[in-house]
């Protein structure tokens, strides 16, 4: 629902919601409360949490339906329970959707989130590359058929494959080879950063690291990274090396599906694989998503039970219902107003003197470098969440705070799109947020050193800046016309 949406559908979730919160509630009235007090919070602050947004009614009543009931291990057509045939009609439809969105040859819409769809694309990929070449070669047909010897052997290549990936600091995830993180267990990892005087990628550099690491797999995406990648590039590197490209767009994804990210920009035409969430940018259900060429759909197929649980097809059929409001024109108009908006901010904080990670942005984030305010991340997260601003601490490349407190605060425009908020708002969220960080002061603590923790806003600043936000909230209501009783 957009600002756009008829007021008939307005009305119409209104009763629906109110129905189902009857329905809870005569079970346990909390959850019902808690769920009423969720839109009342979401509703009245600023959120600019760059891996959040806010899905569409239609996709939140697709997921409180029956299909939660059912098992559906398996694939479309082949599953290991009877009586999956609507399973499969929305299963198709999500794929079909997410094929036709994305230009992919081949997309699989099981994983439960960006994490899972990673971790199917990490076995996918040693499937095609190292289990299915030994197999063939020992003529076996699966690994049920090897002897000891041999099934010891090909575990132990498994076992030593090399991946390079974005560090986290630089902005890439978790799962792109940090070492305390499955991905940099299971395999032999490295990690390339940016160029610590711009904060920029650098090609060349990650091509010299791929040479001479030679990775089995080459990711690229990012979570915290406010700069376009050249996807076309990142091929070329990979191809060079043998290694095959994944990107991981779970945060970017809806700047992909809105055309905003095209040619050498857009990942699909260039990646093996891509993995992606649904409930970032794209505005769908939480949820993940792989997308493949035809050469590494059959292993991406074995995601479940191999990999992932059995599948969520409640979620499933909101991600149908997701990409098709994505193939939607709207959602053009939406995705380049995302990027326009993060614009828009970064040009309100560099006019206010304020220092950004790579001085600016061409997608959705800003990175926010608070240390010139004399705080870390964690001071400016909580003085901004006390006036009302929810954003989250993020690391900037060489913290000289580590990854807990951090001298980042992230900030993405696009929940506050979805809303309605356009240059002139996110200009306003500036020049907010400026206020809250010149009015915080480290505390000092009992030993006389300032606290990394402990902070002091100003009195009053918090109420003015509510006040201010609320005047801009009011304006541009979330979910329109949808009242509770
Ligand atoms: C958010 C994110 C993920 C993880 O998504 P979950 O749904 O939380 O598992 C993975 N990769 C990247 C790049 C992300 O930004």
């Amino acid at each position: 629902m957009t600002a756009s949406t008829p007021s008939s559908t307005a009305s119409q979730a209104s009763r629906a919601y109110d129905l189902a919160l009857e329905v809870i509630g005569a079970v346990e009235p909390r959850v019902a409360e808690a769920t009423r007090q969720e839109l009342a919070d979401q509703r009245s602050s600023l959120k600019l949490i760059a891996s959040e947004n806010y899905a569409s009614p239609a996709v939140l009543l697709t997921m409180g339906t029956w299909f939660s009931d059912k098992y559906a291990e398996g694939t479309v057509g082949h599953r290991f329970y009877a009586g999956c045939q609507n399973v499969d009609t929305v299963e198709a439809l999500a794929a079909e959707h997410a094929r036709e969105l994305f230009g992919a040859e081949y997309a699989y819409a099981q994983p439960h989130s960006g994490i899972d769809a990673n971790l199917v694309a990490f076995w996918s990929i040693l499937a095609h590359r190292v289990e299915a070449p030994a197999l063939e070669k020992l003529g076996a047909k699966n690994v049920n058929e090897l002897t000891e010897a041999d099934w010891e052997s090909l575990r132990h290549d498994l076992g030593n494959q090399r991946l390079l990936g974005m560090s986290l600091d630089a902005g890439g995830h978790l799962t792109h080879g940090f070492r305390p993180n499955i991905s940099g267990k299971m395999f032999h990892q490295q990690q390339y950063g940016t160029d610590p005087a711009t904060g920029l990628l650098d090609y060349d550099v990650v091509a010299a690291k791929a040479r001479e690491f030679k990775p089995l797999v080459l990711v690229a995406g990012y979570s915290a990274y406010p700069r376009r990648v050249d996807f076309a590039k990142m091929r070329e590197i990979a191809d060079e090396v043998g290694a095959t490209l994944m990107v991981d767009m779970a945060h970017f994804a809806g700047l992909v599906a809105g055309k905003v990210f095209t040619g050498d920009e857009d990942p699909v035409p260039h990646a093996h694989i891509v993995t992606t969430t649904t409930h970032k940018s794209l505005r769908g259900p939480r949820g993940g998503l792989v997308l493949a060429t035809e050469e590494y759909a059959p292993s991406v197929d074995r995601g479940c039970p191999m990999v992932l649980g059995g599948p969520l097809s409640h979620v499933m059929a909101a991600k149908a219902v997701a990409l098709a409001e994505a193939r939607q024109p709207e959602f053009r108009t939406y995705a380049q107003d995302v990027a326009d908006n993060a614009k828009s901010l970064a040009e309100g904080f560099l006019t206010r003197d304020a220092t950004l990670v790579t001085g600016g942005t061409d997608n959705h984030i800003v990175l926010l470098d608070v240390s010139s305010f004399g705080l870390t991340g964690r001071q400016a997260e909580s003085a901004l969440l006390e006036a009302g601003v929810v954003t989250n601490r993020n690391s900037v490349p060489s913290d000289a705070n580590g990854a807990w407190y951090t001298s980042g605060i992230r900030f993405g425009t696009p929940a506050l799109t979805t809303r309605g908020f356009g240059a002139t708002e996110f200009d306003r969220v500036a020049e907010l947020v400026v206020e809250v960080l010149r009015n915080t002061e480290p505390t000092t603590t009992s030993k006389g050193e300032p606290s990394k923790a402990s902070y002091k806003l100003a009195d009053g600043v918090a109420d003015r800046v509510r006040a201010a936000s609320a005047e801009m909230l009011d304006k541009n209501p979330l979910y329109p016309g949808l009242e509770l009783s």
